[in-house]
């Protein structure tokens, strides 16, 4: 309802069993199983593990009607044993499964990408009839699901993925917003026509940034249809620790802070009982969250559906057209050696006398009142608090961060860089009017506000308003447990970094390493697509249908490929959704059959049914093949 204002957004109140959803109860959490849904005991025990790490919905794949119909004594077990949490069925393609299902347990989850249609990767014109006729056809597919959940008061989520749009939607929409949001009311107008209502709705993507405008146009669309449906949230394939961690929070997170989620479920490849911890972390912070944040009002000057980098100007390297830059907090240390500097990507060699620089070198070190004794690599700049600055000799790649009040005075200043420490207060039209003809500029923009992102987003737009075009680096320090630090950051970073608001990043955690720092920064800009700077991997959670161990399969494909910057890479458990949620990878690495991988460049097969022993040989050779390969 608002971009600088905290306002959780109202919606509709659904019941799985005897849980509420929406209508401003909490955000629930989730997670589901990845066992074999056959296997009744090891799903059973799972998903005691998850109920007791916190899960208040646990999701199992249903993939045939024998692993819907096992669901029966899936439930009867949890029950015997005192467990009532709801249960959720995982439909793809099989709608025979979901209409089983829908008469067992609480919730069934439909794709509206493959609960009807089949995906061949193909585009077809269709004339205006034609198109309603495939509308007709899935109303005949669905509604008979629909009846059901009815007559059994069985929840349902209609849950797009951005990966498995099916091609009908695609030829019309596009690989788009629009479409993932239209894939759903396709489905949900053929619900409500039956007078039925007890619907969750989501738009999950493995790329944040599409995610956050997919769910944005989805309430628009529901509000102006009158009626809005719980939200579920979700980053499919995140991937795996920290960089699932990030990736998580930044998607799931921006939207919690456009107050908009009503349960959460985070996807990482790790056992699911090690995502409830993330989920709770995540949405904890809103319980208490005060909607009366007393930010002052300005106008959105953005178009919150569409990313666009606000403009800067160019200030040495930052802003502009540059990636935007990252600065390591030295400011605690008590001396800085060349040494110190292998944090944050830099390392010395005595023998050759030259420095060599990770694909995550830092471009700043903030020093606060130390100095820097040795000579730095030639790619880095210096940041030093203003009278520290001032009586340092060395100005060269040196420069002041002043105060306000310190900018205020005429005061000797670099000629090429100077940062200003900034809160949305300081932001007055006096102060506004003279950074408007200080081309040597950058602001460090702080907030000490509960609702970080509302009042440094406030503070951007009223640049923005004012026709200030100085970069912007986002400064926050935090006093927090490590796993909160990668998270919270991530959001308040992140969720500013997806709208095109930021030009540097500058964090510090009193329990966290220099690397850990430097390390959450360049996720959060490898996330949030503003900077790439390694490979990214986008592997699925796993489920009952996995064919093989993701957490060991994605350890070794990254210590074999974690060096080629910029390529993607899917990782995915089995071929019947892996080849559609992989979305936008490079390359494909899919669970075919026991033991067999089948090997994809983008979205085309190119080595079928391999022996996993050789599959990720298989790949490097295939990565080697189309030239994207580079030694370590
Ligand atoms: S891609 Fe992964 S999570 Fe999705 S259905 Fe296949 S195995 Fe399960």
């Amino acid at each position: 309802m608002s971009l600088t204002q905290y306002t959780r957004l109202q919606t509709a109140e659904v019941r799985i069993g005897d849980l509420l959803l929406g209508n401003g109860h909490p955000i629930r959490v989730q997670t589901m199983t990845t066992t074999d849904t056959m296997n009744t005991m090891a799903t059973v025990e799972q998903t005691i593990r998850c109920i007791e790490a916190g899960a208040e919905l646990v999701r199992i794949t249903a993939p045939s009607k024998n692993e819907a119909l096992n669901l029966q004594n899936i439930k009867d077990e949890l029950r015997k044993r005192g467990y009532q949490t709801p249960l959720v069925a995982d439909i793809h393609f099989t709608p025979n499964a979901a209409e089983i299902a829908a008469r067992i347990i609480e919730k069934v989850r439909v794709n509206p990408g493959n609960y009807a249609d089949k995906k061949k990767f193909e585009f077809i014109e269709y004339t205006d009839a034609a198109y309603q006729e495939e509308i007709d056809r899935i109303r005949e597919r669905f509604t008979p699901l629909v009846k059901i959940c009815k007559e059994y008061g069985t929840a349902m989520r209609i849950g797009t993925n951005h990966g498995s749009l099916s091609d009908r939607i695609m030829s019309r929409y596009g690989d788009s917003a629009i479409g993932m949001v239209e894939s759903a009311m396709e489905f949900l107008r053929i619900a409500r026509d039956e007078n039925y209502h007890n619907i969750v709705l989501s738009m999950k993507s493995s790329n944040p940034q599409v995610m956050v405008q997919a769910y944005r146009l989805l309430v628009q669309t529901l509000l102006e249809n009158g009626e809005v449906f719980p939200l579920h949230l979700g980053v499919t394939e995140a991937g795996d620790g920290e960089d699932g961690r990030i990736k998580s929070a930044i998607g799931i997170g921006a939207l919690l802070e456009d107050g908009i989620g009503d349960t959460v479920r985070v996807s990482l490849t790790e056992a699911p009982e090690a995502e409830m911890p993330v989920a709770k972390l995540l949405v904890d912070r809103y319980a208490n969250r005060n909607s009366e944040s007393h930010i002052p009002k300005e106008e959105i000057p953005i178009d919150f559906f569409a990313y666009s980098r606000r403009h800067t100007h160019e200030v040495l390297n930052i802003g502009g057209k540059n990636v935007p830059r990252v600065f390591a907090d030295y400011s605690n240390r008590e001396t800085i050696t060349a040494a110190s500097l292998f944090a944050v990507g830099y390392a010395y060699s005595v023998d050759m006398d030259k420095w060599n620089l990770s694909d995550s070198a830092c471009d700043y070190l903030f020093v606060g009142k130390n100095s820097v004794n040795f000579e730095i690599p030639g790619t880095l700049g210096v940041v030093m608090e203003y009278e520290a600055w001032l009586q340092n000799k060395n100005k060269e790649r040196h420069y002041p961060v002043l105060s306000c009040s310190e900018y205020n005075q005429p005061n000797e200043r670099s000629g090429e860089l100077n940062f200003v420490e900034v809160e949305l207060e300081d932001l007055t039209e006096t102060f506004l009017s003279v950074l408007k003809s200080d081309t040597t500029v950058v602001l460090l923009l702080k907030t000490s506000h509960e609702c970080a992102v509302q009042h440094r987003r406030t503070a951007i737009f009223r640049l923005m308003n004012h026709g200030v075009t100085c970069p912007v680096v986002l400064s926050s320090k935090y006093d927090l447990d490590e796993e909160a630090y990668t998270l919270y950051s991530s959001t308040d970073v992140g969720a500013l970094l997806l709208d095109g608001m930021g030009d540097g990043v500058l964090i510090s955690n009193t329990h966290s390493s220099l690397a850990k720092s430097n390390a959450i920064a360049f996720g959060i800009l490898q996330a949030t697509r503003t900077r790439i700077s390694r490979t990214e991997y986008i592997s699925c959670p796993s489920c009952g249908r996995t064919l093989f161990d993701l957490q060991e399969t994605t350890a070794k494909i990254r210590s074999r490929t974690s060096h080629l910057k910029g390529v993607k890479i899917g990782i995915m458990g089995c071929i019947v959704n892996g080849p559609g949620e992989m979305a936008d990878a490079d390359y494909g690495y899919v669970g075919t059959g026991v033991g067999k991988i089948t090997l994809y460049k983008e979205k085309n097969v190119v080595k079928k049914n391999i022996d996993e022993d050789q599959a990720v040989d298989e790949l490097i050779s295939l990565i080697k093949e189309y030239g994207d390969w580079v030694e370590a």
